[in-house]
């Protein structure tokens, strides 16, 4: 532990026996004190506090991973109180953890947190500096309303989630069913969506899932807008009701995304390196609950003769990259991103993870599959994303799919 780190841990225990101290225990006691919380859905920061007037300091939650020396720590979304009309600085520091063993520094100088007034509407804030040497984000902004929310980027909760689920509930087209609990049981829910007037023998299964890790909730706005462009009156979207099944779980991570935790479940396990602990891994037995009911699902659908003709499961880079990116193993789905490239921008490079749901999906139920990794910043130079860009992303998803299947019949058989 870095000196200055126990320094700040002994201060701030000393004084409140809390990591989210509100400033009427400093010298800038008094009325209009900004106070900091972090106590709700997808809410997380470590500490934080008003360390001289307008200007916070702290450092976001570090996550040991349960099975490895694995450190997570970028997610941060906190509320602030009494800042109406002040120019307010925050520094984040520690802004460094440890992927896959090797050292994880997601923080950029394109770094733009998000803010919002009533955690629906975000704003990104521009005045931004990124310290590389300190890793240590300083970023400074004038709040209108004396209440806001500010994130690492666009949360999407899991009360939002829910609320996603059950405003589309009872639609003809959708059948919602639950897999699984998770370890503080928490239903992993399976959504179909498919015009039944026509018969499922022809129709190609896509399956779609997101939000294996917590943190990358842009995935939850791509799913929703895929979702609602599924149940649309679109006409093409009435064409991939009649041609195709999707099978989407839109939450694949509800402890995790409800804690804010970075990218672990709520155990601290990475689900999306667990999916080969049954057939190829036997060191890390058992499976996580999220993963150990969706593979069931998925053997019992395989054993009746049904198919899967393509999955992709949805990611995100976080803030560090600036393109859309597919990866498969090498010559798998290719010749679908050219489809999926003419309604959202998106870039193929072939890439595999060794215990992720894509591996697993090819190897041991040899279904074509790919990860998305999509950014929580911006792509190319262009501006900044949002929401509405995501919701795009999503339909443009079933667009290209619809199109590949349409028109081209994919290289890669089972
Ligand atoms: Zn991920």
């Amino acid at each position: 532990m870095e000196l200055r780190v126990f320094f700040y841990i002994t201060v701030i225990t000393a004084l409140a026996g809390t990591h989210c101290v509100s400033s009427e225990n400093s010298d800038t006691a008094g009325s209009s004190a900004i106070t900091v919380s972090s106590d709700f859905d997808s809410g997380s920061i470590d500490t934080l506090w008003e360390s001289k007037p307008d200007f916070l300091t702290g450092w976001p939650r570090h996550r040991k991973q349960k099975s490895s020396s694995d450190d997570q720590y970028y997610w941060f979304y906190f509320k602030l109180s009494n800042v109406a009309g002040k120019n307010i600085t925050i520094q984040l520091d520690s802004l460094a953890g440890i992927y896959r063993g090797g050292p994880h520094l997601i923080y950029t100088a394109g770094t733009q947190p998000v803010y919002s007034y009533d955690q629906k509407n975000w704003q990104r804030i521009h005045d931004v500096q990124y310290n590389a040497k300190q890793h240590s984000l300083t970023f400074r902004n004038v709040f209108t309303e004396d209440t806001v929310w500010i994130a690492y980027a666009h949360p999407f909760s899991y009360t939002q989630g829910l609320e996603l689920i059950h405003s589309v509930e009872g639609n003809q087209f959708l059948t919602i069913e639950t897999l699984g609990k998770t370890p503080e049981q928490r239903d992993i829910h399976l959504l179909t969506v498919t015009d039944t007037t026509v018969p499922d023998a022809g129709k190609k299964i896509v399956f779609i899932t997101t939000l294996q890790h917590a943190g990358e909730y842009c995935g939850g706005y791509v799913v929703e807008g895929l979702l609602r462009f599924l149940l649309s009156d679109d006409e093409k979207a009435a064409m991939a009701r009649k041609t195709t099944v999707y099978k989407i779980i839109p939450m694949m991570n509800p402890d995790g995304i409800f804690h804010g935790i970075t990218r672990f479940n709520g155990d601290l396990e990475d689900l999306n390196q667990e999916w080969d602990d049954d057939f190829t891994d036997m060191l890390h037995l058992p499976v996580e609950p999220e993963v150990a009911c969706v593979k069931k699902w998925i053997r019992e659908w395989k054993s009746t003769g049904k198919s899967i003709d393509l999955a992709l499961d949805i990611h995100s880079q976080g803030q560090e990259g600036s393109m859309n990116l597919l990866h498969t193993p090498e010559g798998m789905l290719d010749d679908l991103t050219p489809h999926l490239d003419k309604y959202w921008p998106v870039k193929y490079i072939p890439m595999e993870f060794s215990g992720s749901l894509n591996d697993c999906l090819v190897k041991e139920f040899y279904i074509p599959s790919g990860t998305f990794e999509i950014p929580q910043s911006k792509i190319r130079e262009e501006a900044y994303l949002t929401t509405d860009d995501y919701y795009t992303y999503g339909k443009g998803i079933a667009l290209g799919i619809t199109d590949y299947f349409l028109q081209g019949s994919g290289r890669w058989k089972q």
